[in-house]
């Protein structure tokens, strides 16, 4: 029997109804799926009764080797590419040179970097992700919310972003000590191919804006930006938007950050 790594993030999920919930949320369209971290193979193997154009990155040898045996068919037949490595040494700009849908209940470690990396990627199109509640919240957030922070706005900026529904610890196998939730990030637009952003250094720039912004959440927004930033442009900005100048980051709109970017940045 293979035991579960903690070094890897691995809770494989046995509840076949929220499995089931997961598949009817993938969007309805020909593209290909990639997913990341199929652990035994259980959401995999729903995914292959529907999708029969699957590639899945795995870094764990140990079940690399047990998937290879359990879908050996499938593999055959060219329905499953089982890639075994880590994901993130394999993902340069684009993960892959056809357009696709990524779907994964992610290792917690890596789940925060593995979604910006799939929003920056204009191959991916559809982002359907397990991960942690708190972190689902951040990315899922809309301005005014208190949960609204600078993933809320990378995320928004090129797409639609939702929180699905919660999953309890019992679901999986270790249980983990929290809530997960399911989010789907449906994209729209690309930030460097919509022109949101000139180039990827610009796109950069953009980032560390936005952790300047929220530096400290609960303070006023004009005074953490004014640390690095124009204060008159700040001002002005406020001034023509008609915005409180005791406005905190989590109650700018995103379209309004990305408009003071493109004045002060
Ligand atoms: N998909 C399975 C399920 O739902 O039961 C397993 C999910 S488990 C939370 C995360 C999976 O991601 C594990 O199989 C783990 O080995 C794999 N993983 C962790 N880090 C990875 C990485 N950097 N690249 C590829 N796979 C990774």
């Amino acid at each position: 029997m293979i035991k579960a790594k903690k070094k890897f993030g691995q809770n494989f999920l046995k509840d076949e109804s929220i499995k089931q919930k997961i598949i009817q949320a993938m969007p309805n369209d020909d593209l290909k799926v990639i997913e990341i971290g199929p652990g035994l193979g259980d959401l995999t193997k729903k995914l292959l009764e529907k999708e029969k154009n699957i590639t899945a990155f795995e870094i764990d040898l140990e079940l690399c080797e047990y998937l290879q045996n359990s879908l050996e068919s499938e593999i055959k037949k060219e329905q499953l590419e089982l890639v075994c490595q880590d994901v993130l040494k394999c993902w340069d700009d684009s993960l892959h040179k056809k357009e696709y849908n990524l779907i994964a209940n992610l290792p917690y470690y890596v789940a925060t970097n593995i979604i910006l990396k799939a929003l920056s990627d204009r191959k991916c199109k559809t982002i359907l992700v397990m991960i942690q509640k708190e972190v689902a919240q951040k990315f899922s957030a809309k301005a005014g919310d208190k949960e609204f922070s600078a993933l809320s706005i990378l995320a928004n900026l090129v797409g639609e972003s939702k929180l699905l529904f919660d999953v309890g610890g019992e679901c999986f196998d270790p249980p983990p000590k929290v809530t997960s939730s399911i989010l789907k990030i449906e994209k729209k637009r690309d930030y460097i191919c919509d022109k949101l952003f000139k180039d990827k250094k610009e796109f950069e720039s953009f980032q560390k804006f936005l952790r300047t912004a929220f530096v400290a959440p609960r303070k006023i927004l004009a005074k953490n930006l004014q640390s690095s930033y124009d204060k008159k442009k700040i001002k002005e900005f406020f001034e023509e938007k008609n915005l409180s100048p005791t406005l905190r980051p989590h109650q700018l709109a995103v379209e309004e950050y990305h408009l003071l970017f493109k004045i002060i940045g």
